[in-house]
């Protein structure tokens, strides 16, 4: 996997998909090709240092590709080229498509501008001002005894398992989102809730917030409409689990870790 990349290549989205020069070997477009899609792009950017200064450009979507590109999703670019290449390109994409969304204001309707040194746009009309959208998610792996709480949503792939997790209301408590969403889901009560660590997830703009916590009572019973399944699980019975790309999976073998200390 590449961790340095060479200076000048592009972050172009068209849609929800990445351009590529190509995939193997894998290259972003160079800035040498620049002449290609510079006038095809909306909305531009480009990324802090911190996330690899890349330029970004979002690609009109009624126009082809330049010719030998091809494009490739986000959680593929994660395979392809490396943790921070898909942190720096998620990055891009949810500032790419909070701008393409910002173009209009969403309570009179006239044309907006940036703003606020380009962290905001703003509505010259009636002064509505609008931020990068972030939706905060907990997700969390529920304990009881030496058991992990896996469940199957209706929309994973079949035989697939996972934490669970979900939105975090308007009014609600990282603490109580998580207690809620459990409770919702699979109609169990928890306790000991304790904060894991975060992942951005530009899917299109989440920010998942992992939580550890504890069974305190109640008997599993899955909503039948988001959970079709759900199981306590131990080292030695474990279902399929997703990929090492989200904090799912971290989650998950922080957990397998910590039984093996007990064996
Ligand atoms: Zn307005």
């Amino acid at each position: 996997m590449t961790e340095s990349r060479p200076r000048g290549e592009w972050l172009i989205f068209q849609n929800d998909l990445l351009l590529v020069k190509s995939r193997d070997p894998f290259r972003l477009p160079p800035a040498a090709d620049e002449p290609l899609f510079k006038d095809r792009l909306g909305v531009t950017g480009v990324l802090a240092p911190a996330r690899g200064g890349y330029p970004w450009g979002e690609y009109h979507s009624d126009r082809e590709i330049p010719e030998n590109y091809e494009t490739v999703g986000l959680r593929e670019l994660w395979l392809l080229g490396g943790e921070k290449l898909f942190q720096s390109a998620g990055t891009a994409f949810q500032m790419m498509d909070w701008k393409r969304n910002s173009r209009f204001c969403p309570r009179c309707g006239a044309p907006m501008s940036p703003a606020d040194n380009n962290r905001a746009y703003a509505c010259p009309d009636c002064e509505y001002i609008t931020y990068p959208i972030l939706s905060p998610a907990v997700i969390m792996a529920v304990t009881k005894d030496d058991k992990l709480l896996l469940a199957r949503n209706t929309r994973f792939p079949k035989g697939r398992f996972s934490v669970l997790a979900g939105f975090v209301e308007p009014g609600e408590s990282l603490e109580e989102a998580v207690a809620r969403e459990i409770y919702e889901e699979v109609n169990i009560k928890i306790k000991n809730i304790k904060y894991f660590g975060s992942q951005p997830w530009p899917f299109p703009h989440s920010l998942m917030l992992g939580f550890t916590a504890e069974w305190a009572e109640g008997e599993l019973v899955p909503d039948g409409e988001e959970i079709e399944e759900a199981r306590w699980f131990t080292p030695e019975t474990m279902p399929e689990i997703p990929q090492s790309i989200s904090i799912s999976r971290r989650l998950i073998d922080n957990w397998l870790e910590g039984q093996k200390g007990k064996g």
